[in-house]
């Protein structure tokens, strides 16, 4: 199996090619095409197994399709549990996404919000966040969240054990119950399945 018959097409194959990466991992031969198919999921994956590639690939390759009616809008969201996670996420959206037109930025607290901010009013398409800042840039009006067509929660369980619960749900209430959603977590705890019915309301 290879990314092409994945469903994955130029300029995103000339990236992983770049990138020396010529097989897909197990993780991505099953999420892609269920996620270019437009489906919802639920992934158990851990660090290490590609998932990363397995939702941001798809993601590219969806909204590099599309012509962008709202550029100044966020068309996929990921929320991450942790600064470190939000960066390492963001490095593979530009690393993959390098000769598409599609922009990103990454959005945490422990930086400064104003160089935040800057990046948001130019508009970009797949925005990663750490909740709490999300939200902070949300109540500052320098974000809107209701064209959001793809979300992602990645390593769900580490926000959860976070506490990252009551803002992870008001988040999702500010997009659009039209959205794709696509949920990592290492462990399938009944918060999680709970979380993750909630999402289908
Ligand atoms: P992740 O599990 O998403 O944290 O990815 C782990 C590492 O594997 C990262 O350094 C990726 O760049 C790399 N990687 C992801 N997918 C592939 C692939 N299909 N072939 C080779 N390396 C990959």
């Amino acid at each position: 199996m290879s990314f092409k018959e994945l469903g994955l097409s130029e300029p995103i194959l000339k990236s992983l090619e770049d990138l020396e990466h010529t097989k897909p991992s197990e993780i991505q031969q099953q999420a892609i095409p269920v996620i270019l198919a437009g489906k919802n999921i639920m992934a158990a994956a851990q660090t290490g197994t590609g998932k990363t590639g397995s939702f941001v690939l798809p993601m590219l390759e969806m909204l590099h399709e599309q012509a962008k009616p709202y550029s100044k809008n966020v068309h996929a969201l990921v929320l991450t549990p942790t600064r470190e996670l939000a960066a390492q996420v963001r490095e593979s959206v530009h690393s993959y996404g390098k000769l598409t037109n599609i922009t990103s930025t990454a959005v945490f607290g422990g930086a400064k919000i104003f160089p935040q901010k800057a990046k948001l009013k130019k508009g970009v398409d797949i925005l990663v966040a750490t909740p709490g800042r999300l939200l902070d840039l949300v109540n500052q009006k320098a974000v809107k969240l209701d064209q959001v067509q793809i979300l992602v929660l990645d390593e769900a369980d580490h926000m959860l054990d976070m506490g990252f619960i009551h803002d992870i749900k008001k988040i999702i209430a500010m997009t659009p119950p039209t959205r794709q959603n696509l949920l990592f977590s290492a462990t399938f705890s009944p918060e999680i399945k709970k979380l993750a019915q909630s999402l289908g309301d």
